[in-house]
């Protein structure tokens, strides 16, 4: 079986699993874990924040870093198909107690004209203040689509001028940044929190970071420990993502180019495929994953009429040669 259904299906490498295993390690939560505090400094001056903060999952990443810039009763503002708004099943408000407003943009970018129209300013007691607008790079609903640099320092020029903070979902920052060759830290700069994932295309078992102020990350880290996420020996997880981070960033060239060759299968234009996700219209979509399921490939369907096709660290050259064989006869 080639699995395209996720990046977050791939397995530890043989190098990974040695790096894990011989990791150093000490109880996290008495901040004694030498591996792990590797990571988070790596993470945190990669993205040229002063601070990290490593999480079981995203979404805890998401939440924590969110709700560094949101409180009870204020708003942010995402795009309508954000993971944050779609697929942490409600967490930000049934943790923080927030709420959201959405702009939508097909391909989920930054609409600063919606985002200046829906945008309020703290008028007392009688509206919901917004108190940040947190944006997806690359989004994932919107198909691995970048979100370009200038967009971004103009959003940030905007939240700025209006005194509310940036939150940015970085789960794919390494794609948008293996794509676009911009520097990871143009991204950290354009945004006061972010979170990163190790486990999508990085191959990562396990892990987040929620990156930020000192002053953040030392309060995201009681809330860690509130929330249930305060993990003990847990280097060697995080020696999975100094390897990850070592070995397979570059790489993901690879899988951006193996997404475009399913692209050209699958009759979608390579040139509205920026990183390692394909999404696939057509009206029959139960029915295309039922029939590449019985030749051997896995796709999912991410509506009536829409299939996603995901590339990673597990589909070699090869496999992606395969499966777009296969798919481009079922076209
Ligand atoms: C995968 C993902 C996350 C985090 O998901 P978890 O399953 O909680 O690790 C966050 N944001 C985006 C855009 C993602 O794709």
């Amino acid at each position: 079986m080639i699995d395209l259904r996720s990046d977050t299906l791939t397995k530890p490498t043989e190098e990974m699993r040695a790096a894990m295993a011989s990791a150093e390690v000490g109880d996290d939560v008495y901040g004694e874990d030498p591996t792990v505090a590797r990571l988070e400094e790596h993470v945190a001056g990669l993205l040229g924040h002063e601070a990290a903060l490593f999480t079981p999952t995203g979404s805890m990443a998401n939440v924590l870093a969110v709700r560094s810039l949101v409180g009870p009763g204020q708003e942010v503002l995402c795009e309508a198909s954000a993971h944050i708004a779609r697929a942490e099943l409600g967490a930000h408000g049934a943790y923080t107690g927030l709420t959201m407003r959405t702009w939508i943009h097909p391909r989920g970018q930054v609409d600063l004209g919606a985002i200046e129209t829906i945008f309020a300013p703290d008028m007392g007691p009688f509206f919901v203040p917004t108190a940040a607008i947190s944006v997806e790079n690359t989004h994932n609903f919107a198909g691995g689509a970048v979100l370009p640099l200038e967009d971004l320092r103009d959003l940030r020029e905007y939240a700025t001028g209006v005194g509310i903070g940036v939150h940015m979902d970085g789960a794919r920052l390494w794609n948008a940044h293996v794509a676009t060759g911009t520097p990871l830290a143009e991204y950290g700069a354009v945004a006061d929190v972010l979170s990163v994932c190790l486990s999508k295309g990085l191959g990562a078992p396990v892990g987040s970071l929620m990156v930020g102020s000192r002053d953040a990350v030392a309060e995201a880290r009681i809330w860690r420990k509130r929330m249930g996420g305060g993990m003990r020996q847990v280097g060697i997880l995080a020696a999975a993502g100094l390897h990850a981070l070592d070995h397979h960033l570059e790489r993901l060239a690879d899988d951006h180019a193996h997404a475009r060759l399913l692209a050209e299968a699958c009759e979608v234009d390579p040139a509205t495929v920026d990183t390692n996700i394909v999404v696939v219209r057509r009206p029959d979509a139960a029915d295309f994953v039922a029939a590449a399921r019985a030749e051997g490939v896995l796709i999912s369907a991410v509506g009536p009429a829409a299939v996603r096709l995901v590339t990673h660290l597990d589909v070699t050259r090869e496999h992606a040669e395969h499966a777009a064989a296969v798919l481009s006869r079922l076209s």
